[in-house]
């Protein structure tokens, strides 16, 4: 017995300690809605915005598979960033956006993929990112009760050397070295893109929503946030650039007149640090300010009924 004790009370410490797993990387407050299976949290809003966070899980019970393929690295305060955008437009507006984040780790689930690379097959996986994007889908239609429109941002943290936002509309970076001429006489990029939907409904150009000056990219500029693409700068040949994938492809507007969507790629030197990410995050609720008001013609402080303004 004194021989087989200690090892037994090790196995039982250890088991322990792999069952406790991390932190959430979002604070335990009591303002959230956690879905069934306890890993998808939904803080609910009153603007016309949605935030969504797949990358920055920390939990990784032994229940759920490791997955087999596919990128399984974190999202690094990305969390914490979508966060400081939501206090930062609250703050701004005296509304909330909606914000859900995905606390189950990347290794175990991908919800910013489709179900099969994302959940590989694992039941308890497929449900977490079945309740991921069920609460999306509830948040958006949410909005679209309030409001005739909207926007949708999947927030994540990028490592790259280029220190700026890569903002993502499902164009590649080819399609953004496109002459404007292009990007505004084809339709086949407006078609592709996450922000369909005001692309058709407005009278700006289309090169102007991508990257004019009253694109996302040119606010963000414009308030000291290097953006690309942007007015300043095109993601250049051989330079690293993220242009969105599975989470604005589903709940953008590309393929219904839902939300349009957005992608933010953010660098460490504007997420690393709660100072880094409240400057951030206010330079981003300025930003959405301009944009409702210019594109959506919608003050954010009394948005418009969704009766009107369709
Ligand atoms: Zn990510």
């Amino acid at each position: 017995m004194p021989l087989i004790r200690p090892a037994t009370l090790g196995a039982a410490l250890l088991a322990a300690a792999c069952s406790v797993a991390a932190e959430p990387a979002t604070p335990a407050k009591a303002d959230f809605r956690a879905s069934e299976s306890g890993y998808v949290r939904h803080w609910p809003g009153e603007l016309p915005v949605v935030l969504s966070v797949p990358h920055d899980g920390a939990l990784r019970p032994e229940g759920i598979p490791d997955r087999k393929y596919g990128v399984t690295v974190r999202d690094s305060h990305a969390a914490a960033m979508a966060t400081a955008m939501r206090d930062a437009l609250r703050e701004k507006f005296g509304r909330a956006p909606h914000l859900v984040v995905c606390e189950l780790s990347r290794r175990k689930v991908d919800c910013n993929r489709d179900i099969k690379e994302g959940a590989q097959g694992d039941p308890a996986a497929e449900k977490v990112w079945k309740e991921y994007h069920a609460m999306i889908d509830a948040a958006e239609r949410d909005v679209l009760a309030r409001t005739p429109h909207g926007l949708y941002l999947d927030v994540h943290s990028h490592g790259h050397p280029k220190k700026r936002m890569e903002l993502g509309y499902l164009l590649t970076a080819e399609d953004l070295r496109q002459p404007d001429r292009r990007l505004d006489e084809d339709p086949g990029f407006r078609k592709k893109s996450s922000i369909r939907w005001l692309g058709e409904r407005t009278e700006a150009a289309f090169s102007e929503l991508v990257r004019g000056r009253t694109s996302m990219g040119g606010l963000l500029e414009e308030r000291g946030v290097a953006a690309v693409p942007s007015p300043q700068q095109r993601p250049e040949p051989g330079e690293p650039y993220f242009n969105g994938a599975f989470d604005i492809a589903a709940h953008g507007s590309r393929d219904k007149a839902q939300l349009d969507g957005i992608q933010f790629e953010i660098p460490g030197v504007m997420r690393d640090t709660p100072e880094r990410r409240a400057a951030t995050a206010k330079a981003v609720a300025d930003a959405v300010d301009v944009y409702f008001r210019t594109h959506f013609r919608t003050d954010l402080r009394n948005p418009k009924p969704a009766a009107q303004g369709r």
